[in-house]
């Protein structure tokens, strides 16, 4: 979109304010507003920002790291094709930011630069990647200290529908008016817990949706009196949120899908298979990438469909990345590989960049996935031996435990380069040093409702 169209879209149109917004290192969206007045000259230069917001933990608490403070400023630049009214609040619309120093670099620390760059990194290598995000999240109200979900319905129950209807209704249309096109819907095993699925689309236009998707969830239930939590384990008795995360791999011309091949057992290709086999390699650390907080090592556990081991297999909800059976008709087009333990409290950009970069190097390596951890059974069923015997291994089970195998990890955080690994790095240590000493209500409580 050129600015010129923008202009002519809110001419007339009665928005005033006109949101600039991107997403942080805790995976908290912010951004600032330009009044329309200002907009010509804000689409073309950016608005002002503080570097501290990249050192920020969970709670606003600044942390130390190096340019990151009270001195220093980034520009929050709009990439113009994300440019979206809001439909659920006539009188303003959105463009989603790039990080830029004011040498009109990109900033070392911007998330959505870290992906461009993987993507690039997979461009010099003849592959683009579309993807798709999964995102659960539970309708609730808040009485007192306590979150009371929306309904008792039990999974993929048509009751459960029934009670959301009106918010997931309004959901839908402001979804689809945002441009965005949808797969399925259906509640989940938590009681009040959603499943509304979007299209996949080409890598970087998939994390902006998850943006939107998460912006437009939360105001739309705010807006019927509910509060959207995809906090990744908001009720400690019930299902947590995943946000499952599909990716595959094309040549560049975005015609044939290269993770595909008939003549496999499981009818992916040797690329595929590398591909996975630099997942299960950076695991450990690329856990922290896609399930950041203190609240997604309460979700990942055996026995609930987070997956807690690293090991693969056809269909296999319990692994850590599951191979779809293909849709019939259309097998190529829909061979893609399922990362499932991610949540939405991670910064999708910085999600699907670490994604991408284990896998790369994966194929870089010609890492084949050790034998053992293909496996067509849930591996919370295997003795401690035979497990072993596979090379089957725990995922972190602590954010702490995350921590130390990211900081390990050097070919993770070189793909994310010195300042945004060590400002990721550093904030995620101050949420461990906070939440691990306050109970689960506390963490809770601080989770809810701020993804
Ligand atoms: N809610 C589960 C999770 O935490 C996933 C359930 C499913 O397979 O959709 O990832
Ligand atoms: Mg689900």
């Amino acid at each position: 979109m050129e600015v010129n169209e923008i202009l002519q879209i809110v001419r007339g149109s009665g928005v005033r304010l006109v949101m600039f917004a991107y997403c942080d290192s805790s995976g908290i969206i912010r951004g600032k507003a330009t009044h329309v007045s200002g907009l010509e000259r804000r689409l073309e230069s950016g608005i002002g920002s503080t570097t501290a917001i990249q050192a920020m933990g969970g709670m606003d608490q600044l942390q130390v790291v190096n340019g990151m403070g009270p001195v220093g400023e980034f520009r929050m630049m709009p990439d113009l094709d994300t440019f979206t009214m809001i439909p659920y609040a006539p009188g303003r619309a959105m463009v989603l930011t790039d990080m830029v120093t004011l040498d009109r670099e990109p900033w070392a620390a911007c998330p959505r630069d870290f992906l461009k760059r993987m993507l690039a990194k997979a461009a010099s290598m003849g592959m683009t990647f579309q993807a798709a995000f999964e995102p659960e999240w539970y309708l609730a109200r808040r009485e007192g200290d306590a979150f009371i979900p929306i309904d008792e319905s039990l999974d993929n129950s048509t009751l459960g529908t029934t009670a959301s209807q009106d918010v997931i209704d309004d959901v839908v249309e402001a979804l689809e008016a945002q441009g965005m096109q949808l797969e399925q819907y259906h509640t989940e095993v938590g009681h009040g817990q959603q499943e509304l699925s979007i299209t996949h689309s080409g890598a970087l236009r998939a994390a902006d949706n998850q943006i939107i998707y998460r912006e437009t969830v939360r105001n739309v239930a705010w807006q019927h009196g509910w509060l959207a939590s995809f906090a990744p384990k908001p009720f400690p008795d019930q299902a947590g949120n995943g946000n499952h995360t599909h990716l595959s791999a094309w040549d560049a011309g975005g015609e044939r899908n290269l993770f595909y091949d008939p003549d496999d057992p499981m009818q992916i290709s040797e690329m595929a298979y590398q591909f996975i086999g630099g997942i299960m390699a950076h695991l450990p650390g690329l856990t922290l990438l896609t399930s950041p907080s203190m609240n997604s090592y309460r979700r990942i556990s055996p026995g609930s469909w987070s997956t807690a081991y690293i090991c693969y297999g056809l269909d296999n909800r319990e692994a850590a990345v599951r191979i779809p059976s293909r849709f019939w008709g259309s097998e190529m087009a829909s061979t893609n590989l399922e990362y499932r333990p991610a949540d939405s409290s991670s910064n999708p950009y910085i999600a699907l960049g670490g994604i991408i970069a284990a896998g790369l190097d994966g194929i870089q390596r010609g890492l084949m996935p050790p034998e053992g951890l293909c496996i067509d059974t849930d591996p919370a069923r295997l003795t401690p031996d035979e497990l072993a015997a596979r090379g089957i291994k725990r995922l972190p089970s602590s954010l702490l435990e995350a921590i130390n195998e990211l900081e390990a990890d050097t070919t993770l955080t070189d793909a994310m380069g010195p300042l945004l690994a060590d400002s990721y790095l550093t904030v995620r240590k101050a949420d461990w040093d906070l939440f691990s000493q306050h109970d689960a209500d506390f963490e809770i409580r601080h989770h809810f409702y701020k993804f």
